[in-house]
C-alpha cells in the first residue's frame, strides 16, 4: 500500500472531516498533504494540486510563505498566547492599529474572535446590546438578504440562507426577514450589473420601511455572495443600502470574511460603494491563510454605548479563548506587511484580466449559462438547458466530476454545486492561470457529456 492510501486509511478510521458525507470516501479518495509550496499542495507519493480555492479563500500570498513563516517563527520564540482580558500584548496592539488605519475611517475598534463565524456573533450580539443599551429594545431582528452565507453556528445559519447547510436545523433558528439578494446572475436579458441591482434594492427600501423598529441590522457579504455559488452584485446596491439604513436608523453589517483584503479588486469591497458599514466583519485572508482569526471592527459610537460603570451591565462581556492570539497577529502583520511591500491590488487586476481572458471563450459552451467575474473570483455556472436556463438537478453532482477530473490533473478544483470557479492565491501566475483554464474546460465537457 502506497503512502497515500496508509495515510487515508488512518485518516479514515479516526476523523470526521468538514462538510462531508463521509460515505463518499468509499469511492472518492482523501488526499492527504504532506507540504504546501506557494500555490502547490504536495502528497506523499509526488503528486501536486494546484490550489484553485485558496484552501477555502483563506490562503493569499501561498502556502508556506517564506517571510510569513518567518515572522510566525519569531513570535513563537517570544509569546504564543496570553489572556486578552486584563492583558494585552505588542502584535494585538500592532495589528489593530494597522487596521483601523486601512479600513473606512469610522471603523475606530477592533474587537476579535477566533472564527468567522464568532465574528458574525459578535456583531450580531453588538448591535443587539447596542439598541438595549440605548433604550430600543424592541429593535432585536435582522435583515438578511435571500441565498447569503454567514457561517455555520446557529446564530450564523439563521441569518444565512443556503439551503443545504441551514434547512436541517431550521427547527433550532431564530426568525429573520429574508429580502430577495440582488444577486445578477437573475437579472432580466440585456439588464446590466447596475440596473438589476438598483432595481433589487426596491426589496430591501420596502423591507426597511415595514419593520425598521424591530430592526437591529441588515447583514450582507458586500459584492459577492460566495458561498451561494459565487453570485455577484453590483456596489451601487451597497451605496444604496447605506444611505436607507442611516434614513431608518438600523445598523449596516459587512461580512467581508471572504472578500476582504483584495479579493474583489480593491483592498476592502465597501471601498468601492464608497461607503463604511457599522461592522466589518474580516476573517480567512486575515492572518495570509495561516491561522484561525476574526476581527469585527465598529465605531466609536458603538464603543461609546457599552462605556459605562461596571454595575450598569452594559458591558459586552463576550470572549474566546483564543481571542487575539498572538501567532495569529503575527500571521496577520506579516500579511499586512506583504500588501505594503507590493502593489497588491494592481498585480492582482493584471491576474485577474488573465483569468477572463483565459475563460472567455466558455460562455459558448453548450451547458455554460454564464462566466462571471469580480477582481479574483472567477465562477462558470454550468446548466443543463441554456435556453431555458435549467439548472442541472442538484442530486447529479456535476461539479464533483470536474473535481476528480482536476485532481487528476494538478489542480484542486472544488465547484460549489454546479458553479466551477477559480479563487486563487494571488502568487498565481498566468501560465497556472492557463492550465486552470484547460482543467476547467476539460472538467466541464467531461461533466456535461450526458
Ligand atoms: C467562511 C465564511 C464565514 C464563516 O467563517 P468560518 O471561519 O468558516 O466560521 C462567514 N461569512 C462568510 C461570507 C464566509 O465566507
Amino acid at each position: 500500500m502506497g503512502l497515500n492510501n496508509q495515510w487515508m486509511q488512518r485518516d479514515l478510521s479516526v476523523l470526521w472531516h468538514p462538510c462531508t458525507q463521509m460515505k463518499d470516501h468509499e469511492h472518492m479518495p482523501v488526499i492527504p498533504i504532506q507540504r504546501g509550496e506557494g500555490v502547490w499542495l504536495h502528497d506523499f507519493e509526488g503528486n501536486r494540486y494546484l490550489d484553485a480555492v485558496s484552501s477555502w479563500w483563506v490562503n493569499i500570498f501561498g502556502h508556506a510563505n517564506p517571510y510569513i513563516n518567518q515572522r510566525v517563527k519569531d513570535q513563537l520564540d517570544n509569546l504564543e498566547h496570553v489572556i486578552l482580558a486584563g492583558f494585552s500584548h505588542q502584535p494585538v496592539i500592532e495589528l489593530s492599529e494597522r487596521l483601523v488605519n486601512i479600513t473606512p475611517a469610522p471603523l475606530t475598534r477592533c474587537f476579535y474572535a477566533d472564527n468567522g463565524s464568532s465574528c458574525i456573533e459578535v456583531a450580531l450580539k453588538m448591535s443587539f446590546h447596542y439598541w438595549l443599551n440605548t433604550g430600543k429594545p424592541e429593535k432585536k431582528r435582522f435583515i438578511t438578504l435571500s441565498n447569503s452565507y454567514h457561517g455555520e453556528t446557529l446564530a450564523t445559519l439563521s441569518v444565512g440562507d443556503v439551503a443545504l447547510y441551514k434547512e436541517t436545523y431550521e427547527p433550532l433558528l431564530m426568525s429573520v426577514i429574508t429580502v430577495p439578494s440582488p444577486d445578477c446572475y437573475e437579472r432580466e436579458a440585456g439588464a446590466t450589473w447596475e440596473e438589476h441591482s438598483r432595481m433589487m434594492f426596491e426589496h430591501m427600501e420596502r423591507a426597511l420601511e415595514q419593520n425598521h423598529e424591530e430592526v437591529a441590522a441588515v447583514i450582507v457579504e458586500p459584492l459577492i455572495q460566495c458561498a451561494g455559488g459565487m453570485r455577484m452584485y453590483h456596489p451601487v446596491y451597497l451605496k444604496l443600502l447605506r444611505e436607507a439604513c442611516d434614513r431608518y436608523d438600523v445598523h449596516l453589517i459587512h461580512d467581508e470574511i471572504a472578500v476582504g483584503f483584495g479579493r474583489t479588486g480593491s483592498l476592502f469591497a465597501c471601498e468601492q460603494a464608497d461607503i463604511s458599514p457599522d461592522f466589518l466583519c474580516l476573517s480567512k485572508a486575515l492572518t495570509g491563510g495561516y491561522l484561525p482569526m476574526a476581527v469585527c471592527m465598529t465605531t466609536d459610537k458603538m464603543y461609546e454605548a457599552f462605556y459605562d460603570d461596571y454595575v450598569t451591565m452594559r458591558a459586552f462581556l463576550h470572549s474566546h479563548s483564543y481571542t487575539g492570539n498572538p501567532l495569529a497577529c503575527a500571521a496577520a502583520l506579516a500579511t499586512l506587511d506583504l500588501f505594503e511591500q507590493t502593489d497588491v491590488i494592481a498585480a492582482n487586476r493584471v491576474l485577474a484580466e488573465h483569468m477572463k481572458k483565459a475563460t472567455a471563450h466558455f460562455v459558448d459552451h453548450p451547458h455554460v449559462a454564464e462566466v462571471r467575474q469580480t477582481g479574483m473570483v472567477l465562477a462558470i455556472e454550468m446548466i443543463q438547458d441554456k435556453a431555458n436556463r435549467t439548472p442541472y438537478p442538484w442530486q447529479e453532482r456535476r461539479g464533483i466530476r470536474v473535481y476528480e477530473h482536476a485532481l487528476k490533473n494538478e489542480a484542486l478544483l472544488r465547484p460549489l454545486g454546479s458553479v466551477v470557479y477559480f479563487m486563487p492565491p494571488y502568487v498565481i501566475t498566468p501560465d497556472q492561470i492557463d492550465h486552470l483554464a484547460s482543467v476547467a474546460w476539460e472538467g466541464i465537457q467531461l461533466a456535461t457529456r450526458d
